[in-house]
């Protein structure tokens, strides 16, 4: 990867993570050279997308191919009144653009299937999971796993959430923490506080990952109830069995 160096812009937009001292000017320049996927831009993907620009990574692609339906409004936070209709990644280039407007947006308007889930994540430095379905994060964590990228879950269903990041050959992936096929009913409840938490603990999953600093949760399975507001962690054994990640 070519060093790049940190602008007096740079330097001054993000200062006060720069002053954290395990992340530092390195760890700044690391997320400048990063590109990350976003694989949704709804709710997950909406705080996910506004967290990564602002810290500054330095690519982004959003992939979505819904349009912006009213009742997204209530918790899809890049998505306005006036963009309904609107293909989600434009009304997100649209703002994401204004947030951060050095950083690279590429906005890719598809459906993820088994065919084109490889193209669509290579050269990715880190992918983040901001879907709907569990089919989709299955062919996911699948493509990561073939190419050895880091893969950020993220889930919601109400006021809950889920977080667990894997690493390839380093941790379990999601088909060990998942073995059969799941599928909620759809649709689902959700508050719009939900993803906008479970995003923010996977952008900073992203982060630490990327500029390589603090632990990760790999082989621990994060879950936080907004009901009761209990917070509680699972380890989650990698399956030597397992048809996606196993030897
Ligand atoms: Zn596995």
């Amino acid at each position: 990867m070519q060093p790049v160096e940190l602008t007096p812009y740079d330097l001054q937009r993000y200062d006060r993570q720069i002053m954290w001292p395990s992340f530092g000017e390195e760890g700044q320049r690391k997320l400048k050279t990063s590109h990350v996927v976003v694989a949704g831009v709804g709710g997950l993907g909406s705080t996910a997308c506004m967290l990564l620009a602002a810290a500054g990574v330095g690519k982004l692609t959003i992939i979505d191919c819904d349009r912006v339906e009213l009742s997204n409004l209530n918790r899809q936070l890049l998505h306005w009144d006036k963009d309904i209709g609107v293909p989600k990644v434009q009304s997100a280039l649209e703002k994401l653009s204004k947030l951060n407007p050095t950083i690279q947006i590429v906005p890719v308007q598809q459906k993820i299937t088994r065919d084109n889930v490889m193209d669509l994540v290579d050269g990715a430095d880190l992918v983040v999971d901001a879907m709907d379905n569990m089919a989709t994060r299955f062919l996911l964590n699948e493509a990561c796993i073939r190419r050895g990228i880091p893969f950020v879950h993220g889930g919601i269903y109400g006021l809950m959430g889920q977080v667990m990041t894997i690493i390839p050959k380093r941790g379990p992936c999601l088909r060990c923490l998942f073995p059969q096929d799941v599928e909620g009913p759809r649709p689902f409840p959700v508050f719009g506080t939900a993803p906008a938490l479970v995003a923010s603990l996977e952008v900073t999953e992203a982060i630490k990952v990327l500029a390589g600093f603090g632990e990760p949760l790999v082989g621990k399975l994060l879950r936080i109830n907004g009901e009761t507001m209990e917070v509680f962690t699972i380890q989650i054994e990698r399956k030597p069995d397992c048809p996606v990640c196993g030897s």
